[in-house]
């Protein structure tokens, strides 16, 4: 089961009983990531750029009316 790499610095992640700052791979990095929640916008890259309403009906049949 691979692990995943530290969501801040991206470096490898000790096991668990060596390292329990996991999913971080330090205290620092964790504190950084807590620092992250507190102040600055934290996004979680976990949406799917799938829900996209780029459906635009190009139509243009009710303008040009002559009102
Ligand atoms: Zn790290």
């Amino acid at each position: 089961m691979p692990l995943q790499p530290c969501p801040i610095c991206q470096k490898p992640v000790a096991p668990r009983p060596e390292n329990t700052s996991q999913p971080f791979c330090s205290r620092r990095c964790r504190a950084v990531d807590l620092g992250r929640w507190l102040g600055e916008e934290y996004r979680v890259p976990d949406r799917q750029a799938d829900e996209r309403e780029d459906e635009m009906p190009s139509d243009g049949s009710d303008r040009g009316h002559d009102a």
